[in-house]
């Protein structure tokens, strides 16, 4: 058994299908290159301690004790993992974590999964032990939503763990699987931060939830998922849970449209659904911001975006541009300009591709 062993999981991004997990539909992001790096041990005690370079902070717990911690509330994404692990009988361990990060923390590209993830990547490959990719997913996010107190869909861990080199990923939150799609060469994203910070924690989160139910439970389908654009313009929803509704079975059949866009080549398309996914996010979901509108409208107007869409929950946060790579600071800086010049306010950016997963970087 190795006395150390270091794990790295990539934090990741949504580049179509939005709001269409907890719809069970479907989705295609991709995991960056930036994540969190989390460097495990064994300890003699039955003991959980944990420490961060990022926030500099340390935190421990006992195994047998492991309940969330009100003072270092940052800890819970691994305690969570930890406990988890433990209930699908994962040989107990006293651990000794340290984690580092090169991913910004609460922009939205998932730092909080990138953490649950690395951490538990390590705890299972040190106790030279194995769970199936996904069983490693839901096992996360059920430490998100059950330890944190975090309502978030599955998203985040898988992109996390199944990303791939110049792949997107489709995943379908029905059968909850996973499979990849090669992007063209020469292609870049870049992230765009409005500088709005997204407020998920008003209540529009889940108002939005709660209309897609209401939308599934009038069409009488278990989820929105089992209707289409059409039955829904045919049908006699209220006018505003039938735009809600809209927007989720749009993003279902644009990204089967953007799987068939990628297999093809074509990446003009595939950019076309990405500006086709925001214009339905500002009309029908009403999850865009007047900032997130402006990004959006820049990225038209300049040479080498192909599309252009917010990312994530909305109301607020980042978008994400499909871009030819040989122009990308060109492209930065004008939309930065533009954006400044538009609102303002200064937009933050990101530059990156999709990159290999969740994956174990050293054992000593
Ligand atoms: P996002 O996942 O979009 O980055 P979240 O609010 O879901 O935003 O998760 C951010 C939280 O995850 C932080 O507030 C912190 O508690 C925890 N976190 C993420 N990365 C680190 C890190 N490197 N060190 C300590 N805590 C971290
Ligand atoms: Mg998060």
């Amino acid at each position: 058994m190795h006395n150390r062993v270091v794990a790295f999981a990539p934090g990741r991004v949504e580049i179509l299908g939005n709001h269409t997990d907890y719809n069970e539909g479907v989705v295609l992001s991709a995991a960056i290159d930036c994540g969190v790096t989390a460097s495990v041990h064994r300890l003699r005690q039955r003991q959980i301690e944990v420490s961060s370079q990022t926030n500099q902070r340390t935190a421990s717990a006992h195994l047998d004790e492991l309940s969330p911690s009100a003072t270092e509330p940052w800890a819970n994404y691994c305690f969570g993992v930890i406990r988890e692990l433990m209930a699908v009988r994962w040989p107990v361990l006293g651990l000794g974590i340290e984690i580092a990060s090169d991913l910004p923390v609460g922009a939205g590209l998932s730092s909080s999964a990138a953490l649950e993830v690395a951490t538990a990547f390590a705890a299972i490959d040190l106790a030279n032990w194995s769970l199936p990719p996904m069983k490693i997913a839901q096992l996360c996010q059920k430490a998100e939503n059950e330890f944190v107190g975090v309502k978030c869909g599955l998203l985040d861990q898988a992109s996390s763990i199944f990303g791939e080199d110049n792949r997107a990923i489709l995943l379908d939150f029905r059968s909850i699987a996973a499979q990849t799609y090669q992007l063209p060469d020469g292609v870049s994203l870049l992230l765009l931060n409005s500088g709005i910070p997204h407020a998920l924690t008003g209540g529009e989160y889940n108002e939005r939830r709660e209309q897609c139910q209401a939308a599934a439970a009038a069409l009488q389908v278990t989820a929105l998922r089992d209707t289409t654009t059409t039955q829904v313009l045919n049908s006699d929803l209220d006018p505003l849970v039938k735009r809600r509704a809209l927007h989720i079975t749009g993003e279902n059949e644009r990204v089967f449209a953007g799987r068939e866009a990628l297999l093809a080549g074509d990446v003009d398309a595939f950019g076309e659904l990405m500006f086709a996914s925001h214009e339905s996010s500002r009309h029908n979901f009403e999850n865009s911001t007047p900032n997130l509108d402006a990004l959006v409208e820049i990225a038209k107007s300049t040479n080498g975006v192909i599309g252009s869409r917010l990312t994530g929950g909305g109301f607020g946060g980042s978008t994400v541009s499909l871009i030819r790579s040989e122009v990308a600071q060109k492209i930065i800086d004008s939309m930065q300009k533009k954006y400044l010049r538009a609102t303002g306010a200064q937009c933050s950016a990101i530059l990156t591709r999709p990159s290999q997963g969740a994956r174990i970087l050293r054992r000593d």
